[in-house]
């Protein structure tokens, strides 16, 4: 590993300026994931901003809103009374990803950023578009069996990129409309998850719409009717430590059995968590049975493309989808 400067700032702002003022300095947190990509020299960078001092841990919720600090652990923002409460979708995320040893040190901000799982990315003696742009893709061609179905053109792209991005939570965020409060020399601004996570296009190196010198403060949960009828479900190699082939955040609203409204997202299957828009179109307004269920998971696969290891979630997938949301209005 590159020798680096530490630094541990006393302010947010202090923090920021930091950052902003080198162009070599790099925000830690949990350091997860951070200190796995320098080990194998992924990132080098020059000086680690350390902000695990800064006052980012709170889990509140006022008019509405529950507020989730960029330090807040994922083990205890699972367990947190008003995420239980009033967000469950989260909890069942959260729970699903990493190891408990891993959501003990792992935080939110964290694991917004956290970086694709794809092998080739780590090797640093492959091609990898996203590690070095313009090197080529390891995973078109090669072993491709936990990559995208969803939201890839190779063919359009001078730098294809087929990665899927890892995280449980941020499926399950995307479900929530979170909003994502970041600050930087500018001042502070909210971006919607939707918009936070990025398509690979021809920087697949970039993986969210995060300024370099921005800090991620926290999110913010609005309320929803999405309290009861929520199942994540997550389709993986083993039963922990592993990250998802698909998953599926399903949550409903229901008028005795008719369907008043949904969120469906999925893990997965492509860069970013993949909202499934027309799916939930077909669904609002019926009554829940099998065979709308299948109507809507037929009409979630449209568009997607499969590579030669992942022909699997062609079928994986609409599978997923039913089952969770079964599971979902089963009680
Ligand atoms: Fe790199 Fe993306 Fe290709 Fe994986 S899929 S090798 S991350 S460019």
């Amino acid at each position: 590993m590159k020798p680096f400067q530490y630094y541990r700032p006393k302010t947010i702002k202090d923090a920021i300026t930091a950052v902003a003022s080198d162009p070599d300095a790099q925000f830690i947190a949990g350091g997860t994931n951070l200190i796995e990509l320098m080990k194998r020299g992924i990132v080098s960078p020059g000086k680690l901003v350390d902000i695990n001092h800064l006052p980012l841990k709170r889990i509140e919720r006022r008019q509405g809103i529950t507020s989730v600090g960029a330090l807040a652990l994922n083990s205890e923002v699972a367990s947190h009374k008003l995420i239980r409460q009033y967000h469950p979708l989260l909890t069942q995320a959260l729970h699903a990803g990493a190891s408990g040893q891993l959501r003990n040190m792992a935080t939110i901000g964290g694991n917004l950023l956290q970086k694709t799982r794809c092998t080739y990315f780590y090797d640093t003696a492959l091609p990898c578009n996203k590690r070095t742009p313009g090197s080529g893709c390891g995973a078109i061609g090669g072993i491709n069996k936990q990559h995208a179905i969803f939201g890839v053109d190779e063919k359009l792209s001078k730098n294809p990129c087929i990665a899927v991005n890892p995280s449980d939570m941020n499926v399950a965020l995307l479900a929530l409309d979170v909003q994502v409060l970041v600050a930087g020399p500018g001042g502070q601004r909210k971006i919607a998850l939707a918009d936070f996570h990025r398509l690979p296009g021809e920087h697949p190196d970039v993986d969210t719409n995060l300024e370099r010198d921005e800090l991620i403060l926290g999110v913010e949960i609005p309320d929803s009717v999405f309290t009861k009828h929520v199942h994540y479900l997550k389709v993986r190699d083993r039963a922990s430590y592993a990250f998802a082939l698909v998953s599926v955040a399903a949550a409903l609203d229901l008028d005795q059995n008719k369907i008043k409204a949904v969120r469906l997202v999925m893990g997965g299957v492509a860069h970013k968590p993949w909202r499934l828009y027309e799916a939930e179109k077909a669904l609002v307004g019926q009554v829940i049975s099998d065979a709308v269920f299948e109507q809507a998971a037929s009409i979630a696969m449209q568009g997607a493309i499969a590579y030669e290891h992942n022909t699997y979630k062609l079928k994986l997938t609409p599978q997923a989808i039913i089952q969770a949301l079964k599971i979902a209005t089963s009680f």
